[in-house]
């Protein structure tokens, strides 16, 4: 990436997102600067969710544009239409966009390896010998290299989190989208994937959009957190200055009620 390149990670442009009737974004606009570690915070059902299943196309916006790395994501306009992008060229520009769930999403049939291996030689096309270091790489990163070979329902809950982040880092993302990655874990074993996590950030220049109720997490990774309400960013901020004096009323009622 050239050093003066200034096109943002992720763009959306006026983006409106309904399920039936209920209107959860309207009009968002936002962007997110490459390698910049974003959180998104607000009440729930504020659309947080949202945008990250827009992100990873589990979700199609109803109007408004999304680029990644300014490429047309979803649908692109055509004179002034909005047409939706054929799936094979979506396919490509989804592949720099990767996902770690809640529930991890993990194989159950496979070993922790073969979890991590079979989406680079599968979509990406890694001869295998290659996904498997790379994979032994990830492995170590992640603090489980002993763990190669076990079945991923023999895991803890940190420990497969900590698979599925491996499994999303072998994909070489541009972007990782970070969903709640702590909600479903024991307190004790929260530490770890957030370490994990922090990791990450200082040693790799990925962009993240995390989406998280750890405050303190957002604080260690994240260097700009959006706080949002009813669809919109109501208040942006690095994160020492949101958390330590919040502007605007909703956000300081809504870091009350969960600090
Ligand atoms: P958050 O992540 O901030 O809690 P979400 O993005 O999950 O918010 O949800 C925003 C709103 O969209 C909520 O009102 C929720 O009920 C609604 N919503 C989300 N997904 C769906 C869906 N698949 N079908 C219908 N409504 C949905």
């Amino acid at each position: 990436m050239p050093e003066n390149d200034t096109t943002p990670a992720i763009q959306f442009q006026g983006v409106g997102k309904r399920f039936g009737d209920n209107v959860v974004l309207d009009g968002l606009d936002f962007s997110v600067a490459k390698g910049d570690r974003v959180t998104l915070i607000g009440p729930s059902g504020s659309g947080k969710t949202t945008i990250l299943r827009l992100l990873m196309t589990l979700e199609e916006a109803n109007d408004g544009l999304i680029y990644v790395d300014g490429d047309p994501y979803t649908h692109e306009m055509r004179g002034d239409k909005r047409v939706a992008i054929p799936e094979k060229r979506r396919s490509l520009v989804r592949r720099r966009v990767g996902m770690v769930f809640q529930q991890f999403n993990l194989f159950p049939n496979m070993t922790v390896l073969e979890n991590i291996i079979e989406a680079p030689i599968h979509v990406l096309g890694k001869p295998k010998a290659e996904a498997i270091a790379s994979a032994e790489a990830l492995l170590d990163k992640v603090g489980l290299a002993d763990k190669r070979d076990a079945r991923t329902t023999q895991l803890s809950g940190g420990q497969q989190q900590r698979v599925a982040i491996a499994r999303s880092l072998a994909m070489e993302p541009e972007i990782l989208l970070l969903d709640e990655v702590t909600s479903s874990l024991d307190p004790e074993l929260v530490a770890d994937v957030l370490g994990v996590l922090r990791n990450i950030a200082e040693t790799t220049d990925i962009t993240m959009l995390i989406v998280t109720h750890e405050m303190q997490f957002a604080r260690e990774v994240s260097n700009r957190v959006l706080m949002f309400d009813g669809g919109k960013i109501i208040e942006e901020a690095a994160p020492d200055t949101i958390f330590t004096s919040p502007t605007h009323e909703r956000t300081k009622e809504f870091l009350r009620a969960i600090l």
